[in-house]
């Protein structure tokens, strides 16, 4: 009872070649054994650390009960997409992290379950919707976004969203690859959105197909959702090679345009050494992207594995696929030979005293290593796209670019409400899921003068 219920995985030699789901979650049995190790507390402490305040424990009785159903339905309240957060929610810092069974042992899988809750549900909780006479836009069809849709549907808004890309879903669909969240997982939630009577406008860019000010005049609320996709380079020589991209662009090939199809017409070169650079989560996606694409994968990250800031899930996730870890290491020069990319020149560090952002700094030693490869993928963060911010003047953004809004997410202009990553920065899918939510409630509390 101290242990969790393993999940079984697929075998790490066969995920070299395949982008296949990788966790592939609990059958029946072992979602009762897990389900059965929580302890149904009076102060549910999970239920505090969950970021929407799903009523953890009182899914997890309705699934000890056989009632998957009623699991479902239990979450759902709260969070719209469980089988979405189910796989990628940073449960070990969020609900898990503060779950009592985690003081002598290892804390209740919860993401686990409230996959299991969603993967297994056979009734959705459709209910009839009386409409309220509005109509609100969404700029951006990711977790935000997606969210926001879902809480404006359930409270009677006609809803369109406006998304960018020709696919929907933002990081969902072109960053997380398909082996961490299948794809169709995505569709059916996006095509539940649609059924509900959500309609989506892809390739409509706002701030240039049309302005926030059009969009403003056309609809009684307009929520943004537009996320952080414009990817950060270290500003280091030899950047400009051949070879040398962002894990945005990267990811966005493999995974949206499905590169390592023969039928697709996207190019995608096959390297056949790595470099990443980064430790967070992009980071792990993209070195184990390429490592199925048949490459030999180093990943450097200048502090140590400690304050690496990915799942640990995926860190051991990656170290099974024999990717290369160069920790304490930091990329200076990238040398290159006829424009193409050769190598990276990396310093050694050593940690220093913690930084600003409460892990410890990192420290040049002088002393180099040069590794050799062909393709150099950066994954050291993201800044939000420009594009709105330059078209408008009708909502402020703070010096980062991002959009400054208050507690109910509102902007500095009455009914623009905006939420996710364009306004924390990167940050995670259910604080972006979160925010897309809290501002559907408060664009109705605005129009209705609740
Ligand atoms: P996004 O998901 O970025 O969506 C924004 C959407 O808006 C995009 O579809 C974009 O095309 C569209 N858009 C932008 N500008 C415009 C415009 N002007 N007009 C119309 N549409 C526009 N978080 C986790 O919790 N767990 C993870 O495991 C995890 N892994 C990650 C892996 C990768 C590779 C990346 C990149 C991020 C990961 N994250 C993870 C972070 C998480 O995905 C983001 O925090 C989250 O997606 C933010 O949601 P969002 O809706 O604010 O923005
Ligand atoms: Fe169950 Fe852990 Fe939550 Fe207690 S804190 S109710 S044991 S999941």
């Amino acid at each position: 009872m101290q242990e969790r219920t393993k999940m079984r995985l697929l075998d790490s030699t066969l995920r070299k070649t395949t982008f296949n789901e990788v966790a592939l979650g609990y059958n029946e049995e072992e979602m009762l054994a897990e389900a059965n190790r929580c302890l149904d507390c009076k102060n549910p402490l999970c239920v505090s650390g969950c970021p929407v305040n799903v009523e953890i424990p009182k899914f997890i009785k309705a699934l000890k009960e056989g009632n998957t159903d009623l699991a479902y339905d239990i979450i759902t309240r709260q969070n719209s997409f469980p089988g979405i957060c189910g796989r990628v929610c940073p449960q070990e810092r969020q609900c898990e992290g503060k779950c009592i069974r985690g003081l002598k042992g290892e804390s209740v899988a919860i993401g686990r379950l409230e996959r299991y809750a969603s993967d297994n549900h056979k009734k959705d909780n459709l209910k009839e919707i009386n409409k309220n006479g509005k109509k609100i836009a969404i700029v951006g069809s990711g977790p935000a976004g997606l969210s926001c849709a879902a809480e404006a549907l359930n409270l009677g808004f006609d809803v369109t969203i406006f998304e960018a890309l020709h696919i929907s879903g933002g990081v969902l669909s072109y960053g997380i690859p398909e082996f961490r969240l299948p794809k169709e997982i995505v569709k059916k939630e996006i095509n539940d959105l649609i059924k509900k009577g959500a309609q989506i406008k892809n390739d409509f860019i706002i701030g240039k197909t049309i302005t926030l000010e059009e969009l403003k005049d056309s609809y009684d609320g307009v929520f943004i959702g537009s996320g952080a996709g414009l990817p950060r380079f270290m500003g280091i020589p030899g950047e400009n090679y051949n070879g040398v991209m962002s894990a945005n662009e990267f990811l966005t090939r493999t995974n949206l345009m499905k590169g390592y199809l023969d039928n697709f017409d996207t190019p995608l070169k096959r390297a056949k050494k790595v470099v990443v650079v980064g430790g967070g989560n992009v980071a792990m996606d993209a070195a184990r992207c390429a490592k199925r694409l048949g490459a030999l994968v180093k990943l450097v990250y200048r502090r140590s594995e400690k304050e690496m800031p990915a799942r640990r899930e995926e860190i051991e996730h990656a170290k099974e696929e024999n990717i290369e870890f160069i920790t304490l290491t930091n990329p200076v020069e990238i040398k290159g030979i006829n424009g193409e990319v050769s190598s990276v020149v990396c310093e050694k560090m050593v940690l220093g005293e913690a930084d600003a952002s409460g892990r410890s700094s990192f420290i040049g030693t002088g002393e180099y290593l040069e590794i050799e490869c062909d393709e150099v993928i950066m994954a050291i963060g993201n800044y939000p796209n420009p594009i709105l911010k330059d078209s408008t003047s009708l909502i402020e953004f703070n010096n980062k670019g991002l959009i400054i809004v208050d507690e109910n997410q509102k902007t500095t202009e009455d009914f623009i409400y905006s939420g996710g990553d364009i306004v924390t920065g990167a940050a995670t899918v259910i604080s972006a899921m979160g925010a897309g939510k809290k501002a559907a409630q408060a664009i109705y509390n605005a129009l209705f003068n609740k």
